[in-house]
């Protein structure tokens, strides 16, 4: 099981809260984190092994994108912040439309995050 994860800069804090509120159990279901570079990061310092891709503005939710069209990933968590506009929306759009297109699993806030994990 491989869960994307990906936090604009004003969700990164939530991001962190929300691996640490599951950490158990994605240790024990031995989920695999991936994720967009500077998110990666913040999540490593956390205590969490994850496999990096570059920062989202640089392509790192287009790399995302691709893992999921190829099947590599099955879930994937977006905490986008609604209050800021981004120089790479085209690549979250197309993110998003590849995750409606493959029926992968998207959770655009911590709620619904929570939701699919407990589903694991
Ligand atoms: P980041 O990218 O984890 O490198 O900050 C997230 C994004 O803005 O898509």
């Amino acid at each position: 099981m491989e869960i994307a994860i990906i936090a604009h800069d004003g969700k990164k804090a939530e991001m962190i809260q929300f691996l640490m509120d599951f950490k158990a159990l994605i240790i024990s279901k031995k989920i695999d984190l991936v994720a967009t570079g500077t998110t990666g990061k913040n999540a490593e310092k956390a205590g969490f092994k994850v496999t990096k891709f570059l920062s989202g503005p640089y392509g790192g939710d287009a790399q995302i994108a691709a893992r999921v069209a190829e099947g590599k990933t099955n879930m994937v968590f977006f905490f986008r912040d609604p209050l800021n506009s981004h120089p790479h929306d085209p690549d979250i759009a197309m993110l998003m439309r590849l995750c409606d297109v493959h029926d992968v699993p998207l959770a655009t806030n911590p709620a619904t995050a929570e939701c699919l994990i407990k589903s694991i």
